[in-house]
């Protein structure tokens, strides 16, 4: 396992050292931690809005239309998805429940996306009544019923069809999805049989071709290689009579963790636009769907040191935050970087932060140089997201509360949950 020093930060355009002292923006760690408690996430709104900004100017200056949807997944606290509303963002959702939180944040539904492999029909029918954009389907069986539940409904739902490209992204496998193995998307002989048989169906339209090849990919090439398979796919389809008004390159695109250089937005979508209009593609709308890069570095996890433990093998810091509220280290063997809220001088030791979870996979963190004390604040870095969004209730802990900065102003925008929510609705027996 390899050692990650102290810092510089990387990735973090809004989390930074004032002398000793950490900040996001110009709010100190320790008085978010004074004022709310830990483990608590914190976001950095001009983070979130640049890095949104940098893919709406990178969308400005093509000469194709780019339709931004952004993947409510990554994070889909209401104020994060109010920002990119305000912004004139749509969203790509993968459940109803996505959906009800992107209109409650105010999200327009004409430009919602909705995505995954196993929708209901209570979700198809929700859908339709808010009458989002589309539907990307990704099984026959999905085609089937929701060409039912649109006839009940009366209305007429536009579809794209995700095919899987069958290209390796070179990602983690859990978060790979483009392999013919995994269970996304329609293989691209079903995707022509199936497109054509939309005509004959009367409540879908088939709209556009998606592709989503996986998360944290680091280089343009998987897309590049995902791309020039759609589009041989559009040709094929369009060459049989029917019509294909946008391609959804879906999103993926990685963030700096440690020492990843992945591409900008601008050098992530110029040569797939490129590709668009040398391909003779380029009067089409190119629809993309990011999550991790919008919200991945404007994000951190306050956590309080409970305990030191040193053992014969390890030095432990036991801290207050879990598995629970953090899964990626367990999940993905994920490595995000932890710095301290107030920088200490003295010899560092290499610890393994571990949380008060009942599980060994309840780390969230190895082998990091500290120089520590208990008590002592730790922020865990590029927090932002997959990290709030998959906290659950385990060993009955309520999730955190959430923060957003912007300048020297806090704001609370999900109070840390009481153990008394979770067991509200639950009943002893008479
Ligand atoms: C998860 C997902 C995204 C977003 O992926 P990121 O890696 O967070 O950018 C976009 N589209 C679809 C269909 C997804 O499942």
């Amino acid at each position: 396992m390899k050692t990650i020093t102290l810092p510089n930060l990387p990735g973090h355009p809004h989390v930074a050292y004032n002398g000793p002292t950490l900040q996001i923006e110009q709010v100190t760690a320790s008085s978010v931690a004074e004022a709310f408690g830990t483990p608590t996430y914190v976001y950095s709104r001009t983070a979130i809005e640049e890095a949104a900004q940098r893919y709406s100017q990178a969308a400005a200056a093509s000469p194709v239309h780019v339709a931004l949807r952004y993947a409510v997944k990554a994070n889909s606290t209401l104020a994060v998805l109010q920002l990119l509303a305000r912004l004139g963002w749509g969203f790509d959702i993968v459940s109803g429940g996505e959906l009800k939180r992107v209109l409650a944040a105010g999200g327009d539904a004409a430009k919602v996306v909705f995505s995954g492999v196993g929708k209901t029909a209570e979700e198809m029918r929700l859908a339709l009544d808010v009458g989002v954009e589309c539907f990307n389907v990704e099984s026959p069986s999905e085609l089937a019923a929701l060409d039912r539940v649109a006839q009940a409904a009366g209305k007429v739902a536009r579809v794209a069809l995700r095919v899987n490209p069958d290209v390796d992204a070179g990602t983690h496998p859990y978060i790979s999805t483009g392999l013919k193995t995994n269970k996304f998307g329609i293989s691209q002989d079903q995707a022509t049989r199936l497109a054509l048989q939309t005509a004959q169906m009367g409540h879908v339209k088939l709209v556009g071709i998606a592709s989503h090849i996986g998360s944290q990919i680091t280089t343009v090439e998987p897309y590049l290689d995902a791309l020039d398979k759609v589009l041989d796919l559009v040709e094929d389809i369009e060459r049989r009579g029917a019509k294909i008004e946008h391609i959804d390159l879906g999103g993926g695109l990685g963030i700096r963790y440690t020492d990843e250089t992945p591409p900008t937005p601008q050098q992530w979508l110029q040569p797939l636009l490129a590709r668009m209009v040398s391909r003779g593609f380029g009067h089409r709308t190119v629809m993309i769907e990011p999550g991790r890069s919008i919200v991945g570095n404007a994000g951190v996890l306050l956590t309080r040191t409970l305990f030191l433990k040193s053992t014969p093998a390890k030095h432990f810091a036991v801290v207050d935050a879990g598995m629970n509220d953090l899964i990626r280290p367990a999940l993905y063997a994920a490595e995000q970087m932890v710095v301290p809220a107030e920088r200490r001088e003295g010899n560092a030791l290499k610890y393994d932060l571990v949380g008060p979870v009942c599980e060994s996979a309840d780390w969230l963190a190895r082998d990091r140089a500290l120089v520590l004390e208990e008590g002592d604040l730790l922020a865990v870095l590029s927090s932002g997201a997959y990290g709030m969004v998959m906290a659950s209730n385990y060993n009955s802990r309520g999730r955190p509360a959430e923060v957003m900065v912007e300048g020297a102003s806090t704001t609370l925008i999900r109070p840390r949950e009481t153990v008394e929510q979770l067991y509200a609705s639950e009943r002893l027996l008479p």
